[in-house]
């Protein structure tokens, strides 16, 4: 069974998840963006151990804690090969926006799209949902009617575009195709912010539904 968590980390409180198996009480933590600590206490609430540290994608902000969690669990590091390389520029990066983060350890793994990442009985689809960021992915927990966004959409918004390698047509393109084709009460966890799900952004998420081209 799936056990589920979220917490807010990092400079910026962003989402991390906590997706853990049940039965082999093993766990993914998808985008620790700072406060391990706090990370650490909610797998031990729930009896988790963390094998495997996802990032959606590579901004400071996602991916903070990684060298702090790696250093405390040994988990393996798994993001798309497209965002393998700004993990060591990381400190710089924040830098720019007037904050410290740590660089991250590099990846062990990269996983592209089509890709099933496997924690315990748990199967995370992996979907390659660039706009954002190009490496950006989205994961799709199986049978769960879950899927995990990153910074692709947002409840009633979605992520900025204008930052490197961003683009908002290639976004449109991936939220139509990837993510608003899946049923509407599939429900979304993006980056930041309040979960949402499918039907109400497609019904109302201005970004998507064409109002405001
Ligand atoms: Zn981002
Ligand atoms: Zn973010």
């Amino acid at each position: 069974m799936l056990v589920f968590d979220s917490l807010e980390t990092g400079p910026i409180m962003t989402n991390c998840y906590i997706l853990g198996d049940s039965e082999s009480k093993v766990a993914a933590v998808v985008d620790p963006g700072g406060h391990v600590g706090a990370i650490r206490s909610a797998l031990e609430r729930h009896e988790l151990e963390c094998k495997w540290i996802i990032n959606t994608h590579a901004h400071f902000d996602h991916v903070g804690g990684n060298a702090e969690l790696k250093q405390a669990t040994g988990a393996e590091i798994i993001i798309h090969p497209a965002e393998a390389e700004a993990l060591a520029h990381l400190s710089k990066h924040a830098q720019l926006f007037g904050l410290s983060v740590e660089d991250s350890p590099p990846a062990d793994r990269t996983i592209e799209d089509g890709e099933v990442i496997e924690v315990g009985s748990l199967r995370l689809n992996v979907l390659h949902t660039p706009g954002h960021s190009p490496g950006g992915i989205s994961l799709v927990v199986e049978g769960e009617k879950k899927i995990l966004v990153g910074d692709l959409i947002f409840q009633g918004s979605i992520g900025r575009t204008d930052l490197p390698g961003g683009s908002f047509e290639t976004l449109k393109k991936m939220a139509d195709e990837k993510i608003l084709v899946h049923s509407d009460d599939t429900d979304l966890y993006p980056g930041h912010g309040p979960s949402t799900t499918v039907g109400v952004e497609k019904r109302t998420n201005p970004f998507l539904t064409g109002e405001l081209l």
